[in-house]
């Protein structure tokens, strides 16, 4: 459960061609970053995988089913988006819980896999509080802990870790690695950080303007860039 198939997907805003044709094979399991400069096209494929925005041609095929014309709520995927957009007039519980709710989960069934949640993310001394009384690494764990409710087959980040200072984006990366191994679920990853994209993926997909560069893994892209775009993005002396 996991695997993401994605057929010359392609997509337009009016006149801008803005991604001409993507393939891509993302196993289960796998921790995938697309990585790249602002506006190549990051968000706007994880959005087209998410089902937010509908592509202009290809085939998007999760665990082998054709998901293209699918709603977003029928992908089985989960966005975890910036802390900030959670509720603040509710508490962490509610937080967390608001997918489940939302889906008339049993109350008995919904109190458990918010239990679960908060204990795989060191949030259950905080469950009755407000996200303005807390930490903004805490705050981001909430925002995860909603996603991770779900149970999803694949966690989908836009750039989550982008409005929280430098030491807690090096902190935060290190909990969404070690929540990659706990869970061992796909996630994939959207940064425009070279370093984040080195440290946490297994398999990076290195996007320009629209297309794709090269595909590997970091040491991969280090060592044998296919061009200069990739060897001065990823870093490599060459
Ligand atoms: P990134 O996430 O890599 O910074 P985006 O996917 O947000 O890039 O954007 C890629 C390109 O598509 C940009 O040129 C952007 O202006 C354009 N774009 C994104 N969303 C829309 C939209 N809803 N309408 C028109 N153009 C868009
Ligand atoms: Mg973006």
């Amino acid at each position: 459960m996991g695997s993401i198939t994605l057929s010359k997907v392609s997509k337009s805003f009016g006149e801008a061609k803005v991604i001409p044709s993507i393939d891509l094979e993302i196993q289960d399991g796998e921790f995938v970053v697309f990585v790249g400069p602002s506006g190549c096209g990051k968000s706007t494929l994880l959005r087209l995988i998410a089902g937010l925005e509908d592509v202009s041609g290809g085939q998007i095929l999760i665990d082998g089913k054709d998901v293209t014309q699918k709603a977003p709520a029928q992908r089985g995927l989960a966005m975890v988006f910036q802390s900030y957009a959670l509720y603040p007039h509710m508490s962490v519980r509610n937080n967390i819980a608001f997918p489940l709710k939302m889906a008339k989960v049993d109350k008995a069934v919904l109190d458990q896999k918010v239990q679960d949640a908060a204990s795989i993310l060191n949030l259950t001394d905080y469950l009755e509080r407000r996200p303005s009384q807390l930490s903004g690494g805490q705050r981001q764990r909430v925002a995860i802990g909603r996603a991770i409710v779900r149970e999803p087959s694949a966690f989908l980040f836009d750039e989550p870790l982008s409005n929280l200072d430098a030491a807690l984006r090096g902190t935060m990366r290190l909990e969404i690695s070690e929540l990659h191994n706990q869970l061992k679920t796909t996630m994939i990853y959207v940064t425009h950080d070279q370093i984040e994209a080195m440290t946490m993926a297994d398999k990076i997909v290195v996007l320009n303007r629209g297309n794709i560069e090269q595909v590997g893994s970091p040491l991969e892209l280090y060592s044998r860039p296919r061009n200069l775009f990739v060897a001065g993005f990823i870093g490599s002396p060459r």
